[in-house]
């Protein structure tokens, strides 16, 4: 049986903070079975990913009617590219994800994979052709390695090993007595955030879909660790139609085109060189944090003259 870290009558709130959060999806799914909102087609077909692009025709949603949140955005990852998505918080940049995994359905336009509109497509072969490393990974009451393997049950040991490695979490993992059957949860190992990251970016690994979407994957991790997952993530990535939801613009500089997302619309879009030439929204983004940057690694380094 599937457990939770959780008690079941916090599954309410685990719900909701999930949906919200675009936690874990898959392991949502599992335990409290299809979301009742979002039903397949009689008709529905599994996807057939030939290359896994991916495109928004005039997307417009709301969460509740009185209050628009996205509004008429369009783009297109094509397969293999990365696409970075950056913007404030609350622009609407997480409901694209959920849009994408088909959490919920669009309002007006549509939202296609290789040309296959997601609302036509069994929920189980779109959710098994994406990948998501989340910002907050729930782990399953169970060792470290099922915790792996998650991302693909007939995985053998040495696969699951190796995403923990690619994952950097293998080191981590080999330093406990029990190694992998070490039993995380409640009354095992109690993982930090940048921890559980990692078991999810292994996951993902193991998984290797077509299509994957990085939601502040690293956001949990310290610069020092997030710099090495950057890594293990943009071998993920290589191939793959990767959307990139990013709070640190540093990590979007190499994506193929970025998107700036303003209140539920694109106010900008273009490579990191272009839009910094632009001058607007982006620009000012990245001089400020690259401001809050050299800010703080000039009090780092006043702390250590003492
Ligand atoms: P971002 O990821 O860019 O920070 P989100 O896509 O998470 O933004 O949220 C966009 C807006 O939608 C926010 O104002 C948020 O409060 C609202 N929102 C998000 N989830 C829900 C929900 N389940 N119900 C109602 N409003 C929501
Ligand atoms: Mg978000």
């Amino acid at each position: 049986m599937i457990q939770l870290y959780v008690p079941l009558n916090f599954m309410g709130f685990i719900y909701r903070e999930i949906k919200q959060s675009v936690t874990d999806l898959e392991q949502m799914f599992r335990v409290l079975g299809e979301d009742p909102e979002i039903a397949d087609d009689p008709d529905a077909r599994p996807l057939a990913v030939s290359g896994g692009t991916i495109r928004f025709e005039n997307v417009s949603f709301a969460y509740d009617p009185e209050r628009p949140i996205l509004k008429g955005v369009s783009f297109e990852a094509p397969a293999g590219k990365t696409i970075a998505i950056v913007g404030p918080s609350g622009a609407g940049k997480s409901t694209i994800s959920r849009l994408l995994y088909r959490f919920y359905d669009v309002g007006s336009g549509r939202i296609t994979i290789d040309g296959q509109d997601i609302r036509r497509v069994t929920q189980e072969s779109l959710r098994g052709a994406i990948g998501m490393v989340p910002q907050d990974t729930v782990l399953f009451n169970d060792t470290v390695r099922y915790n792996v393997r998650y991302g693909r049950w007939d995985a053998s040991d040495a696969e699951v090993e190796e995403a923990a490695r690619l994952a950097q979490i293998d080191g981590f993992i080999r330093t406990m007595p029990k190694g992998y059957e070490t039993e995380v949860g409640e009354r095992g190992l109690k993982l930090s955030g940048g921890e559980k990251q990692r078991v999810a970016i292994a996951r993902t690994i193991l998984k290797a879909p077509p299509i994957l979407i990085l939601d502040e994957a690293t956001s949990a991790l310290d610069s020092a660790t997030e710099m090495e997952i950057q890594d293990a993530l943009e071998s993920v990535a290589r191939g793959r139609t990767t959307l990139v939801i990013a709070h640190r613009l540093s990590t979007v500089v190499a994506a193929d085109e970025i998107l700036v997302l303003e209140a539920g619309r694109v106010a900008e879009r273009g490579t990191h060189a272009e839009l910094l030439e632009k001058g607007g929204l982006y620009a000012s983004l990245w001089n400020r944090q690259r401001e809050a940057d050299q800010a703080r690694e000039l009090l780092a380094r006043m702390g250590e003259d003492g």
